[in-house]
C-alpha cells in the first residue's frame, strides 16, 4: 500500500498530524496498534486549563481549531477551577474515541487499527516503508512518528511498580515500538529529579459508581470534588508524576477528583486499602489503570532529537509529534506538535520550506524550550502550558492571555492567520 504520509501512532499527536496532512491534501494512513484512538487521551480529558486555553485559541487562529472544537463539543464540564488550575474543560473520555474516529475518517484519513509497526525499510537516511506485525507493508514518501513514550511492560516493571494494566493494553496488542528507533535514531529518556528514568503517569480513573452518593453528586454538578484525606493517610509520591503541574501540597491534603466520565483521581496511584479508609471512598475501585492501587504507566522513555520544525535530525522525511517530540505533557501539547508535524510533512513532500512557529506564540515557544531541553545531556523537567516551570514562563513572558482578540493580533502579526487551513 502506498501513501504520501504515513503516521505511526494514533494518540493525540498522531491524530493531529494525520488530520493536518489530510487537510493539506495528502493521502494519509494512520497506523494504530490498538483498536482505539487517541492513546493516553483515552485516560485523560483535561483541556484549556491555565495556559492551555491560550494555546487552544492560538491553534484556532492558526487554522487548526478542529480538534479543540471536537473536545469542546464533548465536554462534560466547562470553565471549572480546581487547585492551581483555572478555566478547565473536561472532555468525556467515554465518547472521545468514536467521535474522533469519525472526524478523521470524514477528513479522508485512512485509519488502520491493529497495525503495530515493527520494521522499517531505509534508503540511506530516508525511510521508504514500514511493516506491521502481521506483515503488511506500507510505502510512504514522508513519515510521522507519534508512537508516544510510554511502556512497554518491561520498562514499566523496570522503572515503575510493574505493568499497571493501563489503557495502552500492551499484553493484548503488543508494546510500543518507536519508528525513530527502527529508523536508527538514537532516542533519549527523561530523567526524574532523583536521577531515575522516565516519569510515572499522574492520574488514575475510579469507577464513579463505586464512590459515595455525595461525591458522585458533587462531581456531576460541579465537575470537581475535593475529598479531605485524614493526616494518618497522606501519601507522598507526588514527585514521581509526569504531570508536575499537579505535584502541589493541595493534592496531598485532599483527593482531587474530576469528572471526565469516570472520576479522575489526581494521583499517580493510591493504595486501595488506604483509599477505602477515606470517608466516601469505602467501596472505591480503579477503572484505569486497573492496578492503580499499586502503580501507573511509565512515560518519557524515548524522545527523538529534532529541529523546531519537528523534522527528526538527520532523517529528512521523518517528523515527530506528541511526547516523541520532547518532554511536553498533555493533549493540547500533542495536538500542537502533531499539527505542525503533519503540516511540515506535506511541505517536505511538496519541496517547500518548513515552518517554525515563532516565539511570540506560546505554541512556538514551548516547542523551542522543549527542543533546548532535548539538547541537554540529561533531560530533566517537563513542559506543559498548564503548570510548573513552563506555565510560570508563559506568564512571565506575557504569553498567557484569555483574550481572543489578543491571540488573533499576535497570530496576525506573525503573518500566520489561518496558515494550517490553507492548502
Ligand atoms: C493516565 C493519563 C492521564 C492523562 N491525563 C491528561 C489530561 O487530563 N490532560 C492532558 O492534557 N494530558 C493528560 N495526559 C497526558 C497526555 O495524555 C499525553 O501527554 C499526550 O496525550 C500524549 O500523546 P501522544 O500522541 O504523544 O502519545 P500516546 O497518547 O502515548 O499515543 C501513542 C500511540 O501510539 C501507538 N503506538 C505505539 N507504538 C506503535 C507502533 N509501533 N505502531 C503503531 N502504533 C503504535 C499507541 O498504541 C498509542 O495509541 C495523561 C496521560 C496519562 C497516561
Amino acid at each position: 500500500m502506498k501513501y504520501d504520509v504515513i503516521v505511526a501512532g494514533g494518540g493525540w499527536g498522531g491524530c493531529a498530524a494525520a488530520l493536518e496532512a489530510a487537510v493539506q491534501g495528502a493521502s494519509v494512513v494512520l497506523l494504530e496498534r490498538t483498536d482505539m484512538l487517541p492513546g493516553t487521551g483515552l485516560a485523560g480529558g483535561i483541556m484549556r486549563n491555565n495556559g492551555r486555553f491560550t494555546a487552544a485559541e492560538e491553534m484556532d487562529a492558526l487554522g487548526a481549531g478542529a480538534l479543540f472544537a471536537l473536545t469542546d463539543s464533548i465536554s462534560r464540564h466547562k470553565n471549572i477551577d480546581f487547585p492551581g488550575h483555572r478555566h478547565a474543560w473536561l472532555y468525556d473520555v467515554g465518547k472521545v474515541s468514536g467521535v474522533l474516529e469519525r472526524t478523521l475518517a470524514e477528513s479522508g484519513v485512512h485509519i488502520v487499527y491493529g497495525s503495530r509497526i515493527i520494521k522499517a525499510e531505509m534508503d540511506k537516511e530516508r525511510l521508504k516503508a514500514v511493516i506491521s506485525a502481521e506483515g503488511t507493508r506500507y510505502e510512504g514518501k514522508v513519515f510521522v512518528d507519534a508512537t508516544g513514550t510510554a511502556g512497554p511492560m518491561g520498562e514499566c516493571a523496570r522503572y515503575g511498580n510493574g505493568c499497571a494494566a493501563c489503557v495502552l493494553r500492551c499484553p493484548v496488542f503488543g508494546g510500543r515500538v518507536s519508528l525513530c528507533g527502527l529508523a536508527g535514531v538514537k532516542e533519549k529518556a527523561g530523567r526524574r529529579e532523583d536521577g531515575g528514568t522516565g516519569a510515572m503517569s499522574g492520574s488514575c480513573k475510579l469507577m464513579k459508581e463505586s464512590l459515595s452518593a455525595g461525591i458522585q453528586k458533587e462531581l456531576e454538578e460541579a465537575g470537581a470534588a475535593l475529598v479531605p484525606v485524614p493526616d494518618s493517610l497522606r501519601e507522598d509520591h507526588l514527585s514521581a508524576k509526569a504531570c508536575q503541574q499537579y505535584a502541589l501540597p493541595e493534592f496531598a491534603r485532599q483527593l482531587v477528583l474530576l469528572d471526565t466520565g469516570h472520576a479522575k483521581l489526581m494521583a499517580p496511584w493510591y493504595p486501595l486499602r488506604k483509599l477505602r479508609c477515606i470517608p466516601g471512598m469505602e467501596n472505591a475501585r480503579f477503572e484505569d489503570p486497573y492496578a492503580g492501587g499499586k502503580g501507573n504507566s511509565i512515560r518519557f522513555l524515548a524522545m527523538a532529537p529534532r529541529e523546531n520544525t519537528l523534522q527528526v535530525k538527520e532523517r529528512p522525511n521523518l517528523f515527530c509529534a506528541g511526547e516523541k517530540a520532547g518532554p511536553m505533557v498533555g493533549h493540547t501539547e500533542a495536538i500542537v506538535t502533531g499539527t505542525l508535524a503533519g503540516f511540515n510533512a506535506v511541505r517536505r513532500l511538496r519541496g517547500k520550506s518548513l515552518l517554525t512557529l515563532p516565539g511570540s506564540l506560546a505554541c512556538g515557544d514551548i516547542i523551542a524550550c522543549a527542543g533546548e531541553a532535548l539538547e541537554q545531556e540529561q533531560v530533566v523537567g517537563k513542559y506543559t502550558f498548564s503548570g510548573s516551570a513552563y506555565w510560570e514562563r508563559m506568564q512571565r513572558m506575557g504569553l498567557y492571555t484569555t483574550s481572543r482578540e489578543e491571540v488573533e493580533k499576535r497570530v496576525e502579526e506573525a503573518g500566520l492567520t489561518g496558515i494550517f487551513a490553507e492548502k
